[in-house]
């Protein structure tokens, strides 16, 4: 047990440290390293195998609303960037530079994509001629290069990965039901597979994205009170269309310009997942989306018939549908219990010369340690009962953390109050300026996460200014 102690102590407390904790995790679950570029990072294959269901997953989910996948190239030339203003005004800042082709100087500079609104448009302008032509409903997984000046593994780093949907349609009704779409598949798929619970709203103007008519969001609630953004969905109304000049020809035979959104969701997720149901031991990983489900630990291994019996379970397993390892490596089951918990492996499944001699295995769920000992006859039912009550409980008690730190606020001083005090979201009503958006995150550092959908009437006046409100509003200190 001794090197069992030393491995789980090298983990700093959630409550003592939230940061380390999280760094801690990143490394000791062997998800990801830095690299030798700074704010760069090298996912390992732990990480990436998450990140691989994440892919999976969500691939389906968008095949299924007719979404194909393409591929654009790295490389934006700067003339493309800069035709639509806004846009390029919100990206220059953290855009990266090819400035050179081998020796030679390039006439004229190249970006990496920080996005690929720019290319989607160019290639559209030359290829939707008709209203044959519409929808277009094109998705790339690809990786981004944003110069961050802060960064940390997953959350925000130079270069992640993702996936970029950019749609193109002939009327402005079918544009807003797309980007509304698919903000309901990333919500959907947060609550079903990772077992987040997810606020929908409406980003403010001052939050909305570079060239946006509307940006859509969820936003998610972290184990310390603090938000992410969990993915976006952008109506682009008819502005793109109109700086690229992307038109089609109607059925009335007149030239009308398409309207377009794009959306997308990151590799920052796979820092949602630990940041939301990690714990002192390590990660936790929701059933759905682990790459290894169950762990067979066996006990006393080097006794007759062991090592075979922990075989013969993990093979039953497997063949049910599950994702299966048993670990047969020649350290002790304490260790191995604690890397399993490391790990995040929802459920471990140990078998000793005892539970053989009774037909039976003891069942430890990860996320509150609690054992059922089995029969052997009814393993693979046993397994995924457990499996799907693992993923049940973590939505809800991530839904319960979210509840429970969501407070809400009339007058300032309240405000104030709670956002220093109370990690959290805080709701509270909005007149609707900028001013009073600018004064909030400057006095305390929160930012506007979203307007709800689901809107509530708190009060009739602004919690800043004490103007009538226009819309309430969740705030909170985010990622
Ligand atoms: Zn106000």
């Amino acid at each position: 047990m001794a090197d069992n102690k030393k491995m789980v102590e090298a983990i700093t407390s959630m409550d003592a440290d939230f940061a380390q904790w999280y760094t801690d995790v990143v490394k000791k679950a062997e998800l990801c390293d830095y690299a030798s570029v700074k704010g760069c990072m090298v996912i390992k294959p732990a990480g990436y195998a998450i990140w691989e269901n994440i892919q999976k997953e969500l691939d389906r989910r968008f095949k299924e609303t007719g979404v194909q996948n393409v591929y654009m190239p790295l490389f934006i030339p700067e003339g493309l960037l800069e035709k639509e203003k806004d846009h390029v005004e919100g990206f220059a800042p953290e855009v990266a530079w090819v400035t050179h082709g081998g020796l030679e100087p390039l006439q004229e500079r190249l970006c990496v994509r920080p996005t690929s609104e720019t290319l989607f448009c160019d290639f559209y302008a030359k290829d939707i001629h008709s209203y044959r032509d519409l929808p277009r409903v094109y998705n790339q997984w690809c990786s981004v290069v944003r110069w961050e000046k802060t960064t940390r593994p997953f959350l925000r780093s130079r270069e992640f990965l993702w996936q970029e949907g950019h749609t193109a349609h002939a009327t402005a009704e079918e544009a807003e039901a797309r980007t509304v779409q698919m903000l309901n598949v990333y919500a959907d798929f947060c609550e079903e597979v990772l077992a987040i619970p997810v606020v929908k709203g409406q980003k403010t103007d001052k939050e909305k994205f570079a060239g946006a008519e509307a940006t859509y969001t969820i936003e998610s609630l972290m184990h310390d009170g603090k938000a992410l953004q969990s993915g976006t969905s952008h109506n682009f109304g008819d502005g793109f269309a109109k700086a690229f000049g992307i038109q089609f020809a109607d059925k009335d035979n007149t030239l009308k310009y398409v309207y377009q959104t794009s959306w997308g969701m990151t590799t920052r997720m796979i820092g949602a997942i630990i940041m939301v149901h990690g714990d002192d031991n390590g990660l936790v990983l929701p059933p759905r989306i682990a790459p290894v489900q169950i762990m067979v630990v066996p006990i006393q291994q080097k006794k007759e018939g062991v090592l075979d019996k922990a075989y013969e379970l993990r093979d039953r397993l497997l063949k049910s549908g599950f994702s299966v390892k048993a670990d047969d490596t020649d350290k002790s089951p304490g260790w191995k219990f604690a890397d399993c918990e490391m790990r995040g492996i929802p459920l471990r499944v140990e078998i000793g010369p005892k539970d053989m001699e009774q037909n039976q295995a003891v069942l430890v769920r990860r996320d509150n340690h609690e054992k059922t000992v089995v029969s052997l006859d009814e393993l693979e039912a046993k397994a995924g009962e457990l499996l799907e009550t693992i993923q049940r409980d973590m939505l809800e008690k991530a839904r319960k953390h979210r509840d429970s730190h969501t407070y809400t606020a009339e007058e300032w001083d309240e405000f104030v109050e709670t956002i220093n005090n109370k990690p959290g979201f805080v709701k509270a009503m909005w007149c609707g300026c900028r001013e009073c958006e600018d004064k909030i995150k400057e006095e305390t550092g929160a930012t506007s996460r979203c307007m709800p959908f689901e809107q509530e009437s708190l009060s009739d006046h602004c919690v800043c200014c004490g103007k009538p409100a226009k819309k309430m509003v969740y705030w909170g200190r985010a990622y």
